[in-house]
C-alpha cells in the first residue's frame, strides 16, 4: 500500500496534493473530495443511485491522518469520511 509522503492543503485554490512515493502528485478538489465521499451515509446516498451534492466552493477546513488514511472534516460540517490511502490513489487527479 502506497502512503503519501506529504499532503499539502491549498485552502486558496481549494485543492489538496498528496506527493506519493516516486515523485508523483496528485491534485485533487475539495468539491471533488467531498462528492467522493466514502462514509456510511454517502454510500447509502451513491447505493440509492443519486449523487452526494457539493457546493463549489466547499472547502476541506482539517485534516486527521490515521495508520491507513486521513479523515477530512469539510466546511459545510461533515465530517464521518475517513479516506483510506488506496482510495484517494485511486482516485486520480480529479478537478472541481
Ligand atoms: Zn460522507
Amino acid at each position: 500500500m502506497n502512503v503519501p509522503e506529504r499532503i499539502d492543503l491549498d485552502s486558496r485554490a481549494h485543492t489538496l496534493t498528496l506527493h506519493w512515493p516516486g515523485a508523483r502528485a496528485q491534485c485533487v478538489s475539495h468539491a471533488a473530495l467531498r462528492r467522493a465521499c466514502p462514509c456510511a451515509a454517502c454510500r447509502r446516498i451513491r447505493l440509492a443511485a443519486s449523487s452526494v451534492q457539493a457546493a463549489e466552493d466547499v472547502a476541506i477546513v482539517d485534516i486527521y491522518s490515521m495508520a491507513y488514511g486521513v479523515q477530512i472534516i469539510f466546511s459545510d460540517g461533515h465530517a464521518q469520511g475517513i479516506f483510506p490511502w488506496p482510495f484517494l490513489e485511486a482516485l486520480g487527479a480529479v478537478a472541481a
